[in-house]
C-alpha cells in the first residue's frame, strides 16, 4: 500500500493555539508507521501550475505562490499562509496527482496522502478555513483531464462540509460529490438540497448524532448513490474530525465508524473501479482520535 507525504506539509506555521497543526499530521504518520511498518512511502511532488489551474483562479494561485511572507499572514480568521506554506500546499495537491497516476497506471490500487494543509473548504478562488488548495479537487480533475475518465466519486466524511469541493463539481457532471457532515457548523453549506445537477448528494448530520445516524446516512442515502454513479475512481476526503474527541465539531464517532466507511467504499470500489482509491487526510484535530482513525481507515483500504 503506497502512501504520499512530504516534509514540508509539517513546516506550514499557522502558529500557537492553531488548531490546525504540524503535530496533526505527525500523529498520523507515526501511527500510521507503527501499525502498517510495511507501507510503501512515497515523498510527493510539486503540483504543477497547469495541474492547480482547472481548479482554481490565476488570482488564488498567485495569492498562495507568489506573496511568499516572510513571516505569518492571515489570508482570512482561520487561514494562514507562512513562508513555507505555499511549499506545502504545492506537495499536498501534487500528493493527490501522483496519486491518482499511481493508481490509473497500475502502481498500486489504492493510496492514501497524509498531507497538510487540508483542502475540501478552498473554492475555485478563495483560500479558506485553514485550506489553500482544494487538493481533491486537484487530483480529481487531473484524473479527468490527464488520463480521459468519464465518472469520478468523491466522497467526504470529514465532519465540516467540503463547500469548496462541492462548489467547484456542482456543474460538472463527471464528478458525483457526497458527503457526510454536522450541520450547524462551519461553512454553513450542506444542506439537502444543495444538488447541483443532480451531481452534488448532502447527508447534514444534528449535532450529537453518533454512530447509528452516521452509518444510516451512509447506507441509505450516499453509498447508493455513489453505487449508482458507477465511478472509474473513488476519491475519499478523509476527515476524522467527527470522532467524539475532536474539539471543533458535535459528532459521537469513533474509529470504528471510519474503519466501516472505509470498509464500504472499499466494496464500491472493487465492484466498480477495480478497487481503486485515492484517499487524502481532510480535518481531524485531536492527536489520539486521529491516531486511531487514520490507523482504522488504513486497516479497511488494505483489507
Ligand atoms: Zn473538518
Amino acid at each position: 500500500m503506497r502512501v504520499y507525504t512530504h516534509p514540508a506539509c509539517l513546516l506550514h506555521d499557522t502558529g500557537p493555539d492553531h488548531a490546525e497543526r504540524p503535530d496533526r499530521l505527525r500523529a498520523v504518520i507515526d501511527a500510521l508507521r507503527a501499525a502498517h511498518p510495511d507501507l510503501d512511502w512515497h515523498e510527493a511532488p510539486r503540483a504543477s501550475r497547469g495541474q492547480l489551474v482547472r481548479a482554481h483562479a490565476q488570482g488564488l494561485l498567485d495569492e498562495v505562490i507568489e506573496t511568499r511572507p516572510r513571516e505569518r499572514i492571515q489570508l482570512d480568521p482561520d487561514t494562514v499562509l507562512s513562508p513555507q506554506s505555499a511549499e506545502a500546499g504545492l506537495r499536498a495537491a501534487g500528493a493527490g496527482v501522483a496519486a491518482v497516476d499511481a493508481v490509473l497506471g497500475g502502481q498500486a490500487r489504492r493510496v492514501f496522502c497524509a498531507v497538510r494543509p487540508p483542502g475540501h473548504h478552498a473554492t475555485h478562488d478563495t483560500a479558506m478555513g485553514f485550506c489553500l488548495f482544494n487538493s481533491i479537487a486537484v487530483a480529481a480533475l487531473h484524473a479527468l483531464d490527464q488520463h480521459g475518465l468519464e465518472r469520478v466519486a468523491v466522497v467526504d466524511f470529514d465532519v465540516h462540509h467540503g463547500n469548496g469541493t462541492q462548489a467547484i463539481f456542482e456543474h460538472d457532471r463527471r464528478v458525483l460529490f457526497a458527503s457526510s457532515h454536522q450541520v450547524p457548523l462551519y461553512p454553513g453549506t450542506g444542506a439537502i438540497d444543495e444538488v447541483g445537477e443532480g451531481n452534488i448528494v448532502n447527508a447534514p448530520l444534528p449535532p450529537d448524532a453518533g454512530s447509528a445516524e452516521f452509518r444510516e446516512a451512509w447506507a441509505r442515502r450516499l453509498l447508493p448513490a455513489v453505487a449508482a454513479f458507477e465511478p472509474q475512481l473513488l476519491l475519499i476526503s478523509a476527515g476524522f474530525d467527527g470522532h467524539r474527541r475532536d474539539p471543533l465539531a458535535q459528532l459521537q464517532l469513533d474509529a470504528e465508524d471510519f474503519r466501516w466507511i472505509t470498509s464500504e467504499l472499499v466494496a464500491i470500489a472493487n465492484r466498480h473501479c477495480r478497487g481503486r482509491i485515492v484517499s487524502m487526510l481532510e480535518g481531524g484535530y485531536d492527536l489520539e482520535a486521529l491516531a486511531e482513525s487514520s490507523v482504522a481507515h488504513m486497516d479497511a483500504l488494505r483489507a
